[in-house]
């Protein structure tokens, strides 16, 4: 029985965000995983965090997420790992 948070979560933001910043840092978004300001053009919205592109993987195994995620105490995990 699973009754914790799981999310499969894992959405893309355009390129357009929402700040319409185009100078980087300005919009005050900073990264759930290294805690560093978030300058790229897109971002990725995970669990109502914003994450760079790169910081999406897996806290085990850490490899890259893409298409879907699962989170469990603010943490990614891939499928597998989540699973275990
Ligand atoms: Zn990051
Ligand atoms: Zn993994």
């Amino acid at each position: 029985m699973k009754t914790e948070e799981t999310q499969a979560c894992l959405q893309q933001a355009p390129s357009a965000t929402p700040f319409g910043s185009e100078h980087g840092a300005a919009g005050g978004e900073v990264c759930a995983g290294c805690e560093s300001p978030i300058a790229d053009r897109f971002l990725l919205r995970v669990n109502e965090r914003s994450w760079h592109e790169t910081c999406v993987k897996c806290a085990v195994c850490m490899s890259a997420l893409s298409g879907t995620c699962y989170c469990r105490d603010r943490l990614l995990y891939c499928k597998h790992d989540y699973e275990k």
